[in-house]
């Protein structure tokens, strides 16, 4: 099954989201398959933010990144990446619909509380720049078949 990264900013941890927002998507119903505390560092985020290099606010981004500890999360389900980036909201936290975690929680561009893979092909790039193999896990999820109907997924 699809698998997708999320990371909750230093953003997210000072104004108290871990919580809400982890909960959110236990809710909806993805399966939670890693889950760590980190602090980031240039050489890290000069690759993930590698498509940013050129712009303005590309130290902005890294510093704030940088301000406090991350928690990164990463997630299982039928179209993960999909449905985890519609939960996100866009970029810019004033423009994100409610109903989204940026839309309900943040008001800026750049303090805007998550990261989300933002493709099926990028989320398998972003999860080993976060997770070594032995902190992804595989376990049953008692509620699957409830979760989905069974021509849904492949188990
Ligand atoms: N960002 C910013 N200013 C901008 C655009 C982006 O500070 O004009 C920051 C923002 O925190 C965003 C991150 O850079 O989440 C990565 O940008 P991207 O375009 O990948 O947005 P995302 O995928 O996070 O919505
Ligand atoms: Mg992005």
């Amino acid at each position: 099954m699809e698998k997708t990264l999320l990371l909750l900013k230093p953003s997210a941890i000072q104004r108290g989201l871990i919580g809400e927002i982890i909960s959110r998507i236990e809710k909806k119903g993805l399966r939670l398959v890693g889950i760590k505390m980190m602090q980031l560092n240039d050489d890290i985020l000069n690759e993930h933010y590698a498509h940013l290099q050129h712009k303005p606010f590309f130290q902005n981004i890294k510093n704030s990144m940088m301000a406090t500890p991350i928690v990164a999360t990463c997630w299982e389900g039928v179209g993960a990446v999909e449905v985890i980036r519609l939960m996100t909201g866009v970029t810019n936290s004033r423009l994100a619909l409610p109903g989204t975690i940026r839309g309900d929680f943040s008001m800026s561009v750049t303090e805007n509380i998550v990261h989300t893979s933002d493709s099926p092909k990028t989320a398998i790039t972003e999860i080993k720049r976060f997770f070594k193999d032995e902190e992804l896990f595989d376990y049953e999820m008692a509620s699957l078949g409830y979760l989905y109907a069974k021509d849904e997924f492949n188990p």
